[in-house]
Parts: C-alpha cells; structure tokens; sequence
C-alpha cells in the first residue's frame, strides 16, 4: 500500500477532555480483558480463527470508522483529479461491485457493526498490484491486480474475502490501540487525532490507515475467514491457491507494492489448502453467482478503458 496518490490527511477533530477521560477509562478496563470466549463456542462449520485483539478496545471503532472514511474520500478525489478513478458503468467496477454484493450478506457473522456499514467499492486506474479494505468497509481494486494478474471471479472474491476480514476484524484498529498502548499514554491518540495544537501537525488516521503493515497473524486471519466469506458466497475456494501462485510468479523480478505485505509463502499456501475442507461444504451448498465475468481485456495500465 505505497501508492503515491495516497498522501495522509491531517485531522481537525476539536480537543475534548471528556472523550480522552473515556478513552483512557476503556484503556485501563482493556487491560484486564481476557481471550478465550472463542474457545469455549460451540464448534461451528467454516474456519477456526483466534479471538480479537484486546487492543482495538483502545480506541473507539466509530471515531477509526470516520476517519477512515475521511482518508477514503480523500484518496478518491487524488485519484479522480488524475482522471484515475473509474465511472460506475466501468465493467471492471461492475464487477467488483457485483461480487462484493455476494460477499457482503456474510460479513455481519464476524463483525456486526458491519452490518450499518456503508460499503463503498471503487477502482483505481494505477498500474500497481494493490487491494485493500479500509474500517467501515471502503474497499478500492487497483487496475493493475487484475490485470497484471488476470483474476478470475473467484480470485477477485478470495482478494475481496481477505481484504474485508483486515476491517471486519478491525486490524488497523487494533494496530493504532497497541501503539497507544506501547506509548503508555494517551498523548499520541490525541495526536492521530489532531486533538490539540501538536495533533493537528500530525498525519490523520485516516491516512495512517493506508499505509498500515499487519501482522503475519492478521494476513493469516484474513486469508482464512476471506476464504470462509468468499465460499459461502458461492465462489471455489481452490480459487486462493491459484490467486497465491499467480502472486508468487508475479513477485519474481520486481515485486510489487502488495507482496511486500502479502509474501506468497509455501507457509500461506500450506494454511489455505489445509483450511480450503472446512469450507468446501459451505461452496457445495452456496448459490452460486448468476452473473460471470471476466479479467480486463486489454493488459493496458489505465482503469477507463
Ligand atoms: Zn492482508
């Protein structure tokens, strides 16, 4: 996620004493939150995941939700300043749009605020191998990942699947709690969120978001539920094992800007196989989607053709 059009915002959130007491009580009572719910649920068909990290509890969701929201709307008016950003009657949003619809019904099963989420899809006519979905459900498709790697349906379903699960497990929230948390001090939250006279000289969130690196931890989450998501919304998961190899040949060479987050590993390849039964019955029974389309065309660089 290193796209020159994304540049960070800054943030003019007023300073509010009372919403850093809050923040700093929800921090304190975060500490002594312990896993394992999870652990004690019934087993359930589809993929085994850990519990959410404690940290997200740090900062509010719907304050990391607006913000990213902000940074998305920004990104958005770079990209159609450059004439970069494709018209909703471009096939290619279509079908981005089309297939976020079936993945879309499932994802309040893992984060039920998602359910009042305003998804958002868009495409961006940069050459780069790049994908993502930011909190609240803002998701943008590179031109250049599916072209270069010339995605089928069912690939760009297990791209979607895990790029969704990065903001249904709420990943970048998490990541900005820990930092708070690291920090010892509510201070920096006040930063990112421009609270105060330093803050407003600081990078927003909402750019930040952009620009997070996750864990192994959270890429192995998002591979598995994103797997689970885009089976129960009819779409074959054998379908990942094709996405990651076509990744792997991709990366030789220069690698590009999401495998620098994304390794294609034997490791990641070993962990979708091994999870691709736990989900196979979920596609056999799944409807499956009454519309099929297909990679771009043209192997061209632009996203308005
Ligand atoms: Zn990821």
């Amino acid at each position: 996620m290193h796209d020159p059009v994304l540049k960070p915002l800054s943030s003019d959130l007023p300073a509010d004493p009372a919403r850093r007491r809050l923040l700093a009580a929800s921090a304190a009572g975060a500490a002594l939150a312990l896993p394992g719910a999870a652990a004690l649920a019934q087993p359930r068909e589809g993929v085994q995941v850990g519990p959410r990290s404690s940290f997200e509890s740090l900062v509010p969701a719907s304050e990391i939700e607006a913000e990213a929201a902000r940074g998305y709307r920004d990104m958005l008016a770079q990209a159609r300043a450059r004439h970069l950003l494709a018209e909703p009657v471009h096939p290619q949003l279509r079908r981005l749009v089309y297939i976020s619809t079936r993945l879309r019904p499932f994802a309040g099963m893992w984060n039920e605020r998602a359910v009042g989420w305003q998804w958002e899809v868009n495409l961006i006519g940069s050459p780069q191998v790049n994908a993502f979905c930011m909190p609240g459900g803002k998701i943008a498709f590179f031109w250049g990942i599916l072209t270069k790697l010339k995605l089928t349906d069912d690939e760009v379903a297990m791209v979607m699947g895990h790029e969704m699960t990065h903001a249904l497990r709420e990943h970048g929230r998490a990541q900005i709690g820990k930092e708070v948390a690291t920090q010892g001090t509510i201070s920096l939250l006040a930063g990112l969120f421009g609270w105060g006279m330093a803050g407003r000289q600081m990078a927003g969130v909402g750019g930040r978001l952009l620009t997070l690196k996750y864990s192994r931890d959270d890429e192995t989450e998002a591979d598995l539920i994103g797997l689970e998501l885009a089976a129960r919304a009819g779409y074959d998961p054998r379908s990942a094992l094709s996405l990651w190899q076509k990744m792997a040949a991709a990366s030789k060479g220069a690698p590009p800007a999401f495998l620098s987050d994304h390794p294609s590993s034997p490791d990641r390849l070993r962990t979708i196989a091994a999870n691709i039964p736990r989900v196979q019955g979920l596609y056999d029974r799944a409807p499956k989607p009454d519309v099929r389309y297909g990679p771009p065309m043209t192997g061209g660089n632009s996203g308005k053709g």
